[in-house]
C-alpha cells in the first residue's frame, strides 16, 4: 500500500523535526499532494490515523493528538502551440486554442508543507 509507506516517511520526518525543535507533541501535519501524484488524500489521512500511535518515535506519544491536513494541488498545463498556462480540466486540451499538445507543470508534487506542535 503506497499511502502507508508515505505516512511512515512523513511521521519519521516530522518526528525528527519535532525532536530538533524540542516539541513534546505535534498537533497538525500539513502535506501538499498534487492531483497527478497518484496518492489518494482520504487513504493518506486514514493511514495516518491508523499508524500515528504505532510507529516508534523519539518522543513517546508525540503524534497522539496529531491530525493530517492534506492540501491538493491542481495540475497545470502549458500549451506547446500558443504558450497558454492553465489548470488542466477534464477535456485535456488548451482552452485558448484547442491544442492537445501539452506539457504538464505541477500536480505531481508531494511534500510536507508545515506542522504545528508545542
Ligand atoms: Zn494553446
Amino acid at each position: 500500500m503506497h499511502e502507508l509507506s508515505l505516512v511512515y516517511e512523513i511521521l519519521r520526518t516530522v518526528d525528527a523535526a519535532a525532536r530538533e525543535n524540542q516539541l513534546s507533541r505535534v498537533t497538525r501535519v500539513g502535506v501538499v499532494v498534487g492531483k497527478m501524484s497518484s496518492v489518494l488524500p482520504d487513504s493518506l489521512t486514514f493511514s495516518f490515523d491508523a499508524v500515528k500511535n504505532e510507529v516508534p518515535t523519539w518522543t513517546p506519544g508525540v503524534f497522539t493528538e496529531a491530525r493530517l491536513e492534506v492540501e491538493t494541488r491542481d495540475v497545470e498545463a502549458h500549451c506547446r502551440l500558443c504558450g497558454h498556462l492553465f489548470v488542466l480540466g477534464p477535456d485535456l486540451a488548451c482552452p485558448k486554442c484547442g491544442a492537445a499538445t501539452l506539457d504538464l507543470a505541477g500536480g505531481t508534487e508531494l511534500y510536507i508543507d508545515s506542522f504545528d506542535g508545542e
